[in-house]
């Protein structure tokens, strides 16, 4: 059935909502907490990540981008998983530092599931170990400008990953 041109309205409202005032949930999975600080600084006044109408939530009810760290461990994956189902459709997940990728210094670790993406589906990855708050932003925007342009490309492919060099 053809959807309706209030139907076709209301989508596109809805899209351009979420992409000028995406809701984020950060989950650690088990990161080493270096990620963490990170998009802990990302969110202070200092880079203003408001300007472009993100904010932090504390409910995956609310959220529309999950944005996770670490590795998974065994002990965490379940409520990973939990949380991601709590979170509304169109949901998307941004995995942040080398560990989420493929479990980095944890890599192989008798505790350890893989990566963010053996446990969820991941929309943008962003290496760096931790990834600098510019890095994070830059992943996130790219992120929100391939919403805007369903056939632009995914701010990071795994298989093609770039790393960034964190300049001290
Ligand atoms: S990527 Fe580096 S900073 Fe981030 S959780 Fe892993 S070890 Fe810690």
């Amino acid at each position: 059935m053809n959807e309706s041109f209030f139907d076709q309205l209301l989508t596109k409202i809805k899209s351009w909502g979420r992409i000028n005032s995406p809701w984020v949930i950060h989950y650690n999975s088990g990161s080493c907490n270096g990620c963490d600080i990170e998009i802990l600084d990302t969110l202070t006044p200092r880079h203003d990540i408001e300007r472009f109408g993100i904010k932090l939530q504390g409910s995956p009810r609310h959220a529309d981008v999950l944005v996770c760290t670490g590795p998974v461990t065994r002990q965490s994956r379940e409520r990973l998983i939990r949380t991601y189902e709590q979170m509304p459709e169109p949901k998307f997940v941004i995995a942040v530092g080398s560990c989420s990728l493929e479990g980095g210094v944890f890599h192989g670790c008798y505790n350890i599931c893989g990566g963010i993406d053996k446990v969820i589906p991941v929309d943008a990855f962003i290496p760096g170990c931790p990834p600098r708050p510019e890095a994070i932003i830059n992943g996130i925007v790219a992120l929100l400008e391939s919403l805007n342009a369903p056939t632009a490309a995914k701010p990071q492919d795994k298989e093609n990953v770039e790393w960034i060099e964190n300049a001290a």
